[in-house]
């Protein structure tokens, strides 16, 4: 078999590249180790920058986010019991769209299958040849038989994860990391959200988050030890423990209720340099991962594949290599600047165990900063409707 771009992943990226090429008449084969139903029950990222609502609406995927998403003009920051809002309209003249990763996944899945593009569900043992010469090949197996794809590109979007990060020699990558040492509990519960935006809350006894997928359905977080299991946490006890780390307000609008998922997810910063090996491009988690502090991660995944897909357009309608040439170092650039927002994001937030005395009046004192002053306000703004592209 032989198509232009071979994709590996069937997430956001994956998808989104996908429906990108494939509306410009480019021919494209995605393969994905798990199954679809496995893929759209992941709970994930939820908060939507409006570029990527853009590049939604340019895949023929953003009716139904128009539709059921929720405008987002602002969000809140709680510190020693008082809430302040960013006024993200005010400031930028921008809004995020809260719209679930999930059914971000299952409109591109529906947007594909409409054009007829193939997807090889539990494709096993993907595996990426000759990926510095004009005609990679891509190996895998389904139901046990094996198959091989010959194409011009491979466009590796399999996340933190996958074979195609890990396809590229050692000496020829170069990964940045740091792991942070708590993690996120987090519970998802079909109750309205305490508040009509997201409230961040940094408390002594550690972060919290206040979201929400729909008018209905809460997202709740927890910063947590990164050695504890969600047995350890029945309901009741998450929801005492969040009642005591909201404000006044939020405890009493707060609608505890059964959990329909919980789940612990470590906090890690990473990226690996370059984005390109010949033929081979990486995109989304696969090369890099934020915590998710910022609601950066399927932002990123994005904006990488805005430029990803403009630089294959490119090659395929002007037969120019410039695009694609030039897709890593202004992926990187966007990339660095998210990973700096998110790790402040972070650092701002939350307890770290290690902190002395002085760390926490930093903390304090950039966060009366933040809350007095306009420029301060209107550069996390700026950050969290995200750069342009
Ligand atoms: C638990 C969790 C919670 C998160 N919460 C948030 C959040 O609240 N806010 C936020 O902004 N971001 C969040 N993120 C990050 C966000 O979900 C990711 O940044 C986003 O999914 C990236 O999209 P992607 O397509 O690059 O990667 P993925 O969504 O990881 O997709 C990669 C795909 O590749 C497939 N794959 C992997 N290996 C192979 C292989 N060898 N062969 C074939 N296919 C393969 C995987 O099955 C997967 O379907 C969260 C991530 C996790 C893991």
């Amino acid at each position: 078999m032989r198509v232009q771009v071979v994709i590996v992943g069937s997430g956001p990226a994956g998808l989104l590249l996908g429906q990108l090429l494939a509306r410009a008449g480019i021919e494209t084969l995605i393969l994905e180790r798990q199954s679809r139903d496995y893929v759209l029950g992941r709970i994930r990222a939820g908060v939507i920058e409006p570029g990527a609502v853009g590049l939604l609406e340019a895949a023929g995927a953003a009716d139904r986010l128009h539709r059921e998403g929720l405008v987002h003009e602002g969000t809140e920051i709680a510190f020693q019991g008082q809430r302040h809002r960013i006024d993200f309209k005010a400031l930028t003249g921008k809004v995020v769209t809260v719209y679930g990763q999930t059914e971000i996944t299952h409109d591109l899945m529906d947007a594909r299958d409409a054009i007829g593009a193939k997807t090889v569900y539990e494709a096993a043992d993907v595996s990426l040849h000759d990926l510095t010469g004009d005609a990679p090949i891509v190996r895998y197996r389904k139901d046990g038989v094996a198959h091989e794809v010959s194409c011009d590109y491979v466009a590796g979007c399999d996340g933190f994860h996958g074979v195609s990060r890990r396809s590229i020699p050692k000496d020829l990558i170069r990964t940045y990391e740091r792991v942070y040492p708590f993690g996120w509990l987090g519970v998802l519960v079909d109750q309205p959200p305490l508040s009509h935006e997201l409230v961040y809350v940094n408390h002594e006894r550690g972060f919290a988050l206040c979201s929400m997928r729909s008018a209905t359905r809460s997202r709740y977080y927890l910063q947590c030890r990164l050695e504890e299991h969600v047995e350890e946490w029945p309901d009741d006890r998450f929801y005492q423990e969040l009642t005591r780390r909201l404000d006044a307000e939020g405890a009493r609008n707060l609608h505890p209720g059964p959990s329909i998922e919980k789940s612990i997810a470590p906090l890690r910063s990473f990226v690996a340099e370059p984005m390109r090996h010949g033929n081979l491009f990486l995109a989304g988690d696969s090369a890099h991962i934020v915590p998710p502090t910022g609601a950066k991660g399927l932002n990123l995944a994005a904006s990488d594949v805005a430029y990803l897909s403009a630089a294959l357009i490119e090659r395929y309608r002007e037969n120019s290599a410039e695009g694609l040439d030039g897709y890593a170092a202004k992926a990187l650039a966007r990339v660095w600047k998210a990973e700096r927002f998110s790790w402040q994001m972070t650092t701002m937030l939350h307890q770290f165990p290690e902190s002395s005395g002085f760390d926490r009046k930093m903390q304090a004192a950039e966060l009366d900063y933040l809350f007095s002053s306009k420029a301060a306000q209107t550069a996390l703004a700026e950050n969290y409707v995200g750069l342009p592209y």
